[in-house]
């Protein structure tokens, strides 16, 4: 696999200094800009002229000078051309999908994907004539045979919540792009990790709320593609995000910039926490999924194709047999042991848990539940990274061992 260093791509991007030399850049937010000249008002309309194309901004649902550095630091850690952003991940998500697929087209996703992403494409793209197959994106002979002729999309997490199961990227690319279909790819759970493009994906999607942002104090998306995609996605006329809307607001985009120059850090750190945690649960005879462990099943997987030196995140997922008892685990590791807080989310600096099946999957139904592998006692632990580990990892023990070695 191609070596690519995402850290290196970020520093080398161009820098954006704010107004009288300052080393943050500056908020602008202006609703509108003027133009010099009249004649340049309809050049603007007809993509002719815009800050692409050395021209001018027009209006900030459009395009945001601030918004743009924010679009375009994450597609230098992308390797995408471009990227756009959106007022949430969800947004990003719905318009991306909305962009490539019209009435009578088809998607084949995974079966194991954020609950919102399942409820649009079960429920609501239905509506407008577009259907989805779901499949074990791991299964690469169950994706093939769930394509057809009306499909556009194959839409996968790299890392899909809650089961954690890795996507082989460069095989889905190769099969997708046989077949003229856009391998689009969410990365929320594992930016830095895993880089979709540099792997073969066509769009990359992302929820900024979680790592990337990392404070848990906004709500924030992106879509990272090729330019010509990305301008897709704002025409003035056409463009999903141009008409849908979800415009983000320039003091968010400052806000995540702020926070973007220590995700490297960390990454590092929450997957350093993820990786010794899960090894103690192991030892410890608990049912602990987590990629860097030797039995996940895609271990060889996610090692070949991950960036050195981030490891394989912070998020595991341990299986408790029933909801009653994972909860009573959570009730523990938040009362007692103040490990963690019962919340959904992640990428935060302190630890959320949350049990997937009876909140951030219940859109998904039981029996669907079932076919992906999320039992109802699965808590997904989203590892935050303050405390010392030592300390850490003897509050999840005593709890671990209260509630489930009993
Ligand atoms: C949270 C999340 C989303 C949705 O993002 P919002 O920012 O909440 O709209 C999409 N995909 C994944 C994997 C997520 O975790």
């Amino acid at each position: 696999m191609e070596l690519y260093n995402p850290e290196q791509a970020l520093l080398n991007a161009r820098r954006e200094f704010g107004e009288h030399g300052g080393v943050a850049p500056s908020i602008s937010r202006s609703a509108t800009f003027t133009v010099m000249h009249p004649g340049t008002m309809p050049e603007i309309f007809n993509g002719l002229k815009g800050p692409e194309q050395g021209g001018c901004f027009l209006y900030s649902r459009h395009f945001n000078p601030t918004v743009d550095v924010l679009s375009r630091y994450l597609a230098a850690m992308e390797g995408t051309q471009s990227a756009i952003c959106t007022a949430s991940g969800m947004s990003a998500i719905s318009c991306a999908v909305m962009q490539i697929c019209k009435s009578h087209d088809h998607i084949v996703a995974s079966e194991s994907i954020y609950g919102g992403t399942h409820a649009l494409f079960e429920s609501l793209l239905p509506q407008m004539n577009i259907k989805t197959t779901f499949v074990d994106i791991t299964n690469l002979e169950a994706v093939k045979a769930a394509i057809t002729k009306e499909t556009k999309v194959i839409y996968t997490e790299t890392m899909g919540n809650p089961t954690l199961k890795i996507a082989d990227i460069p095989a889905l690319a190769k099969e997708a792009h046989k077949l003229d279909i856009k391998l689009m790819v969410d990365n929320t759970f594992s930016p830095l990790i895993f880089t979709p493009r540099i792997l073969g994906a066509d769009v990359v999607v992302y929820s900024l709320t979680k790592y990337i942002n990392g404070a848990s104090d906004l709500i924030a998306g992106a879509v990272c593609g090729d330019q010509s995609f990305i301008q897709e996605l704002m025409d003035l006329h056409t463009g999903r995000v141009m008409l849908l809307g979800p415009t983000m607001d320039p003091r968010v985009a400052f806000d995540v910039l702020q926070r973007i120059p220590h995700l490297p850090i960390r990454m590092r750190e929450h997957s350093r926490r993820g990786l010794a945690m899960a090894e103690m649960l192991k030892k410890m005879n608990i049912k602990v999924s987590y990629p860097g462990l030797p039995d996940h099943p895609q271990y060889e997987k996610a090692k070949e194709l991950g960036n050195a030196g981030y490891g394989t995140g912070g998020i595991l997922a341990i299986d408790c047999g029933s909801r009653e008892k994972a909860e009573e685990l959570m009730e523990v590791l938040q009362n007692e042991e103040s490990f963690g807080m019962i919340a959904v989310s992640l990428g935060y600096f302190d630890t959320l848990i949350s049990c997937s099946g009876s909140s951030t999957s219940s859109e998904i139904d039981i029996e669907d539940q079932q076919k992906m592998g999320l039992s109802p006692g699965l808590l997904r632990i989203a590892l935050g990274y303050t405390g010392d580990l030592e300390t850490r990892m003897k509050q999840m023990k005593r709890a671990v061992k209260k509630v489930l070695k009993r």
